[in-house]
């Protein structure tokens, strides 16, 4: 059996080694390492793959949160509101940007923003709401929409984790995430779902107006060279990762279903066992599975994680520490008891190893040994 990983990007490599060659050769060959034509060829295919979303990229996915801040004009003393369950990118850049990070706890099934207490966190001072689509499922985002709507506030959607998925409205119509909210950002650090082979990141939104504030933002605050229009932040992707990507987006659909193939084995194997609880599949979220993550009761994490590992299979929590208990942010005065949600997920979640590469030979190996666990 080939040795299991969180994430295998080496099995990724080796089943399209000749294209991502190419790809890298013939940006080595033309030397536009910054700009040029490969960067705009892949923002053109990742704009339609969003259904004409214009996409603006840039140099990671944390970058892009605090630029998106930065084209709706966020002042220092503004709030936005986000979750505290999510990776410190999402708070980090509020708190940059000088102003204050407002939370909502996530509902326990979904892991996302509980949409009913949204409303309850808005004051006169928010300037903007951030949900998150945590794994890679949405967020409930119809009713956070008409939230954001009758407050007139933009939202930005977090969409590191959740490229390709999408979010099925009422009347059936799906829209892929990132596309639904004033902005949407992602990442395509190597480990996400479409990941380069360095850092990477991009914007989108709807909106031409934002589009070109955006564009202006990451490089410079400008458009003439040495001439300003703007305060802005030097942020770009390179012609070697967007080559890489160009190659990955055409296969973004399939590796998201091979995803999904190993969660359904997943479920199968798991769903008669008590103390474990699978993945909820949200009836509007059309789910990529950025991570497969149980949810684990009595107090059993550790131990099944330990376990695991001593036979060879790697697992990690995400995230241990919700950020409103991290020392970095005690400064916004929350305390323990203000997310009960949040807090006890972080003490009972496990992702198992999640990648387009898993076999049945792994995927066998590991759900034999989370039910082992508890047979003993
Ligand atoms: C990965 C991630 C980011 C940050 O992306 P980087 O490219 O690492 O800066 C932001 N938000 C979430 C939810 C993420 O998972």
């Amino acid at each position: 059996m080939e040795p299991i990983r969180m994430v295998d990007l080496q099995r990724q490599y080796q089943r399209d080694r000749a294209a991502f060659d190419a790809a890298m050769a013939g940006v080595i060959e033309s030397t536009a390492f910054i700009g040029g034509p490969v960067v705009k060829g892949f923002a053109d295919r990742l704009s339609d793959y969003l259904d004409g979303a214009h996409v603006l990229p840039c140099a990671n996915g944390t970058d892009a949160l605090q630029i998106a801040l930065m084209a709706l004009d966020l002042k220092t003393d503004d709030e936005v509101v986000t979750v505290p369950f999510t990776f410190v990118s999402t708070v980090e850049v509020v708190a940059l940007m000088g102003a204050k990070p407002v939370f909502v706890d996530v509902d326990p099934a979904t892991f996302n923003m509980d949409v009913d207490q949204l409303e309850a966190a808005i004051t006169p001072k928010t300037k903007a709401i951030i949900p998150v689509h945590l794994y890679g499922q949405a967020c409930d985002m119809a009713p956070l929409m008409a939230i954001a709507k009758r407050h007139g506030l933009p939202v930005i959607e977090d969409t590191a984790q959740a490229i390709g998925a999408a979010y099925r409205f009422g009347d059936d119509r799906l829209e892929k995430l990132g596309t639904i909210g004033t902005i949407g950002t992602t990442s395509f650090y190597p480990t996400k779902n479409l990941g380069a082979w360095g850092d990477g990141g991009a914007i989108c939104t709807r909106d031409a107006e934002l589009a070109r504030k955006i564009k202006l933002i990451t490089n410079h605050g400008s458009d003439r060279k040495y001439y300003y229009d703007s305060i802005g932040v030097n942020s770009r992707l390179d012609g070697l990762q967007a080559a890489i990507l160009d190659v990955k987006l055409q296969r973004l659909d399939q590796y998201n279903q091979r995803r999904r193939e190993a969660a359904d084995a997943y479920d199968r194997a798991f769903a008669d066992l008590e103390g474990v609880t699978t993945p909820y599949r949200a009836p509007y979220a059309q789910h990529v599975f950025h991570q497969y993550t149980l949810t684990i009761a009595d107090g059993k994490r550790d131990a099944l994680r330990q376990h695991l590992a001593e036979q060879d299979i790697p697992t990690m929590i995400y995230y241990p520490v919700p950020l409103h208990l991290s020392s970095a942010y005690g400064a916004y005065g929350y305390q323990a008891g203000d997310f009960p949600v949040s807090e006890e997920l972080a003490g009972a979640v496990l992702s198992l190893p999640m990648h387009s590469e898993l076999d049945h030979e792994q995927l066998d190996h590991i759900t034999q040994a989370v039910r082992g666990f508890y047979a003993l």
